[in-house]
């Protein structure tokens, strides 16, 4: 194919309007399917370091690739100003996500913003990080002591040359258990660690993934292969269901069922039967679990998003900067969140991808997972 592919940003966010009479927050605000607003997801940087096949493929995310300017993110203030609202109205975690979040510079200092907001509820507010794990070695105790509760850590493989084709920029896999090591020495612990599994690039890296991290303190989840963005190529073939995931580990290490934590969790718990500790599955294509859904997403520029698969951002930025005060800026997200009606994989089918070609969802690197 001679065609280069050049990814927009999300340039058709309609700016969010405030609604005319003002919305109090009441520390709980409901959806039109009735799930309450619990969850928000906040991108730093839509920059980074890898070039995972399943997320920012080098032929589309290559030299020439238009990243947003520094003047169009939103800043450490702006990012802090908007999580206080979302807490206003219910929200009681955070993670933050990129891109890869540890690439923006000063991170532990948003951090330590964030750490000072209170709840709603006057619970803690459970603020958390996903990274790809390259620079946590060095990062760990600065998130740890500015206030950071955990981290989860992204790794599709423990053979080193299978791991360096799926990130596709030769990093190593001893590099990324490193930082994994420093987060628990620090306490950033219970540690989770998300394998993507693609069929055919990293399957067989199921059960020695497993295996590894069984008996140690670390909480491996496999996440089926996601239909996210328009530049991954994906296709149903490549997704192995969590079931064959379970099956193929049960057959050298039994496993049995745990029941979740908590409404809404989106792993599903399997434990060893000689006490070796647990995995998680989950199954973002087999097992939609849109009914306890709770997130919303928050990109680098400051466009809300009512769904990972959604198509359209809503431009939160431009509200910030007309000088709204807070409590109109937390109506309009309140009116959004009334609205949501979204349930992309309970409603997914195998054409999907293919047949939005037209109405083309915004990437992964862009808004987190
Ligand atoms: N760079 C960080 C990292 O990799 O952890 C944070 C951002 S990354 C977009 C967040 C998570 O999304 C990672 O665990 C990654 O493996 C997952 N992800 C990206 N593309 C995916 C896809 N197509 N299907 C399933 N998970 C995906
Ligand atoms: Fe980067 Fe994370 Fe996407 Fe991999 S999954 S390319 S590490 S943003
Ligand atoms: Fe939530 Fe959308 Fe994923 Fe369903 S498809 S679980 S609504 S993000």
């Amino acid at each position: 194919m001679s065609e280069k592919i050049i990814m927009l940003h999300d340039l058709r966010a309609p700016a969010l309007a405030v609604p005319a009479a003002p919305v109090t927050p009441g520390g709980v605000l409901v959806d039109a399917l009735s799930r309450p607003l619990h969850d928000l997801r906040i991108s730093v940087t839509d920059r980074c370091n890898f070039r995972c096949v399943y997320c920012m493929p080098k032929e589309v995310f290559g030299k020439d690739y238009p990243y947003l300017p520094h003047s169009d993110l939103l800043s450490f203030e702006e990012i802090t100003r908007v999580a206080r609202i979302f807490i206003a109205h219910g929200v009681e975690k955070i993670r933050l996500t990129g891109g890869e979040p540890l690439l923006r510079k000063n991170l532990e200092h948003l951090v330590a913003m964030l750490r000072t907001l209170p709840t709603a509820s006057g619970r803690p507010l459970d603020l958390t990080l996903t990274t790809n794990g390259s620079l946590l070695a060095r990062k760990a105790r600065a998130l740890k002591d500015a206030g950071l509760d955990r981290v989860t850590v992204s790794l599709d493989a423990l053979d080193d040359a299978v791991f360096k084709r799926m990130n596709d920029v030769d990093f190593a896999v001893a590099d990324v258990l490193a930082g994994i090591d420093a987060a628990h020495a620090v306490g950033l612990g219970p540690v989770k660690v998300n394998m993507v599994v693609k069929r055919g690039s990293n399957d067989d890296q199921i059960v020695p993934m497993a295996r590894h991290f069984k008996d140690s303190p670390t909480i491996l989840r496999f996440i089926e292969y996601m239909d996210v963005g328009a530049s991954n190529g994906w296709n149903m073939e490549e997704v192995v269901p969590s079931s064959e995931v379970v099956e193929r580990i049960a057959a050298e290490l039994p496993l049995v069922p745990v029941a979740a934590n908590y409404t809404g969790e989106t792993a599903a718990r399997w434990r060893y039967l000689d006490g070796g500790g647990e995995i998680g599955v989950i199954s973002s294509v087999t097992g939609a679990f849109c009914k306890d859904c709770s997130r919303m997403r928050l990109s680098t520029e400051g466009k809300l998003y009512t769904c990972l698969f959604a198509t359209r951002g809503h431009d939160l930025r431009a509200l910030l900067r007309a000088g709204h005060d807070d409590l109109a800026i937390g109506g309009a997200i309140a009116q959004l969140w009334r609205g949501r009606a979204d349930r992309y994989s309970e409603t997914r089918t195998a054409d999907t991808p293919s047949l939005e070609r037209g109405a083309r969802k915004v990437e992964m690197s862009y808004i987190g997972g």
